[in-house]
């Protein structure tokens, strides 16, 4: 469990409140159900923020697998067959313990009320008011969910609250229908859901949330040289884009879940505090000997009427390393489970990382000349969800007609915006404010010689550019930042 509430910036408040206010304005997170009240623990991405996330989860499917020879993906469904969850420990041991305070009837996490508050004095803790709390109580945090239209204990299945388990149970599909050989990784990314107690810091800790998850499977042995492998490429892969190092730091585990042999977070220092942004687990062989054991069961499972708590998994014997999941070394001639790494992010805190890191205020001087404060988000150009717009000087004299053609030109391969809309600077303010790396302006002078000036987000220094060169010069500035 991550620890999102210690050492808190100063201001922290502050400087969060402005990431929430900005990321409203201008579309990129809306509460979820805003029109109704809103819900709890859930959100929307807007116009800028779908694109900004979708970046964030591309360059992580480009870092795992397009750009390397030994991980393939996977996309598995969200909804499984229950005993998925038996065999993973989920439906016994996923859970949080969670008191009620008897007097405003507010729940909290009994292991984590550092940032929880009583509900009818918001200046006290919940205990130290004069609200009674009750014993702790374990509380699941899986969605249950029923398939068809009976609900009863046989149709009773989870939201997945991991990707991960999708992974597992494809282990051998994979291996018979591929050409992979250890040491090989499968990668997803898609959609998980826990029942938090107390969702909060925005998107941090939400009921409905994206993982981008690697299982990393080796051959015994090699397991503890993978993990600091991954530990190390993941890292970098944050610095890469951006995120600053001394806001980042590695924090190892030393009580470590069920399945895990080595647990290291790779966190970030959000105004609210350290955060986990993602866990990297050397998982053993658990989670595959757990399935090998968990599909021998389904007999027992159907005849008993399916109540999970009680359906004992098969136990392990001569055939059981011979299973589906197993796998059989040409080198060795030896049948064996693998090891397993698994780097874990998730795609909306490593959004929200990106959003608080580039957060910046600055001064520029506005169409007057007057300096003002200038809100500017300074994401990589990689993960900017405009790269560059597009803006006629004027409303007239040739102006637009010359910036629609090089707008239609860059929108062929990138996401360009076009706007005439208001004076240039506010234009500028605009661009900077969802990080917009690139303002190209069409003036007196494109007419004249078919040059543009382009503008810097981060410097705001102007260069004059050739319109024949433009295409050339924007693929150049988002890759060279790599
Ligand atoms: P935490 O300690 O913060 O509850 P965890 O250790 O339970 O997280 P993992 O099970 O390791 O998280 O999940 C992998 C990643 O999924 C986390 O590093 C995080 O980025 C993301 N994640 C987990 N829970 C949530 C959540 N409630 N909201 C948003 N992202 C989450």
């Amino acid at each position: 469990m991550s620890s999102d509430q210690n050492s808190t910036p100063q201001n922290s408040n502050e400087q969060m409140e402005k990431v929430v206010s900005l990321c409203k304005r201008r579309g990129f997170i809306f509460q979820s159900s805003e029109l109704y009240g809103g819900v709890n623990g859930a959100w929307d991405y807007g116009p800028m923020g779908a694109l900004l996330k979708r970046n964030v989860k591309d360059a992580w499917w480009r870092a795992m697998v397009h750009d390397r020879e030994d991980i393939v993906g996977l996309d598995s469904s969200i909804i499984m067959h229950p005993l998925v969850w038996k065999a993973s420990g989920h439906v016994d041991g996923f859970s949080d313990p969670m008191v009620d305070c008897k007097t405003c009837k507010k729940r909290f996490r009994a292991d984590d009320m550092d940032g929880a508050v009583c509900g009818l004095k918001p200046s006290k803790k919940p205990g130290e008011c004069e609200g009674q709390l009750t014993e702790p109580r374990s509380f699941n945090l899986m969605f249950e969910t029923f398939l068809g239209p009976v609900t009863d204990t046989s149709a009773k299945t989870f939201l997945r609250p991991e990707t991960a388990q999708g992974i597992f149970v494809n282990f051998g599909n994979v291996l018979s229908s591929t050409r992979v050989k250890l040491p090989f990784g499968i990668a997803q990314i898609g959609k998980s859901f826990r029942n938090e107690i107390n969702p909060r810091n925005f998107t941090f800790r939400s009921r409905e949330f994206e993982q981008m998850e690697m299982e990393f499977f080796c051959v015994p042995g090699t397991d503890e040289e993978w993990f600091q492998r991954w530990v190390e490429t993941r890292q970098k892969w944050y610095v890469d884009l951006g995120l600053k190092p001394d806001r980042m730091r590695l924090r190892a585990h030393d009580k470590l879940a069920h399945y895990s042999k080595a647990t290291t977070d790779i966190e970030y220092l959000f105004p609210f505090g350290w955060g986990e942004l993602e866990g990297i687990a050397n998982r053993t062989d658990f989670d595959l000997r757990q399935h090998q054991r968990g599909q021998r069961t389904v007999g027992k499972w159907q005849k008993d009427g399916g109540e999970l708590k009680d359906v004992p998994l098969a136990d392990e014997d001569a055939e059981f390393a011979k299973g589906k999941l197993s796998y059989f070394d040409d080198e060795k001639k030896q049948r064996y489970i693998p090891y397993v790494i698994e780097p874990a992010a998730g795609a909306d805190r490593a959004t929200l990382a990106f959003l608080c890191n580039g957060y910046d205020e600055d001064k520029a001087p506005d169409d007057k000349g007057q300096e003002q404060t200038r809100i500017v988000l300074r994401l990589h150009p990689k993960l900017a969800p405009i790269k560059a717009a597009v803006l006629p000087l004027l409303r007239k004299d040739g102006h637009p007609e010359r910036a629609e053609k090089i707008y239609k030109d860059l929108k062929r391969r990138h996401h360009v915006e076009y706007d005439e809309s208001a004076a240039i600077g506010k234009r500028y303010r605009r661009q900077d404010e969802i990080g917009t790396p690139l303002c190209i302006t069409v003036d007196h002078q494109t007419l004249q010689d078919g040059t543009v000036t382009v503008r810097d987000r981060d410097t705001m220094q102007q260069a004059r550019v050739a319109e024949t060169a433009l295409l050339a010069y924007v693929d150049d500035y988002i890759e060279k930042q790599s």
